[in-house]
């Protein structure tokens, strides 16, 4: 499967998203991801993405197309791949397409996370995450580790992203509203948006999502 996962900051994503492709077996294709990595590397493209991502605003089209073309074209996506902030724009959108289509296909799903603004913020300006691994994401009130600062899964350091913080957040929103909510109304025309709600605990909204592509409820079980 060909999956989107779309949402605001702060709606758990990237929670979600490695979940969803652990189940789906499918790899999990983040731009947040790719570009903090060549950031953490220290490569030209990470030097050039990371003011951009410290202010909260998107980084140029030409590069993040580049970044997801040449991830597009890894042989571990022929049987489908999980995307995780990309398109976040209407040109990502259509180069998007575009690339599918020059190898026939198209996205399946589009899943759309719904949450109040109100939450975000409050999500966001607590989320801590580990060094070690992608997926060890802690809340400082609604998930804290045991000892602050340590990761509970692999005792890696935690650490609370640049662009985690509240004037960036709502920069963030911001991008969100005027840029990737258009994202969503081009897939709705394609009519393979659902939306679910992005409010409760992990595994409820992981069900709902499954359950929103075709996956029953227990297969959920055990993710
Ligand atoms: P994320 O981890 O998805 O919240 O992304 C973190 C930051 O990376 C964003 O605020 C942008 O600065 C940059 N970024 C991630 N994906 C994209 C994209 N598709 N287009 C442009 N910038 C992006």
């Amino acid at each position: 499967m060909r999956i989107l996962l779309i949402g605001p900051p702060g709606a758990g994503k990237g929670t979600q998203a490695v979940r969803l492709a652990a189940h789906l077996s499918i790899p999990h294709i983040s731009t947040g991801d790719l570009f903090r990595e060549h950031i953490d590397q220290g490569s030209e493209l990470g030097r050039n993405a990371h003011a951009h991502l410290r202010a909260g605003r998107l980084v140029p089209d030409d590069v993040t197309i580049g970044v997801i073309e040449e991830r597009l074209a890894r042989p571990d996506t022929e049987a489908g791949f999980l995307l995780d902030g990309f398109p976040r724009n209407r040109a990502q959108a259509e180069a998007l397409d575009g690339l599918l289509a020059d190898s026939g296909s198209k996205l399946d799903a589009v899943l759309e996370l719904e949450i109040p603004e109100a939450e975000v913020v409050e999500r966001i300006a607590g989320r801590r995450l580990c060094r070690q691994g992608r997926d060890h994401i802690f809340h400082v009130d609604y998930s804290p580790p045991a000892a602050p600062g340590v990761c509970d899964v692999c005792g890696g350091e935690l650490y609370q992203r640049d662009d985690d913080r509240e004037a960036t957040i709502r920069k963030r929103l911001e991008v969100y509203r005027s840029e990737t909510t258009p994202v969503v109304d081009h897939y709705q025309a394609q009519g393979v948006v659902t939306a679910i709600s992005a409010v409760g605990q992990v595994q409820e909204v992981l069900d709902r999502a499954l359950i929103a592509i075709g996956h029953r409820r227990d297969d959920a079980s055990g993710v």
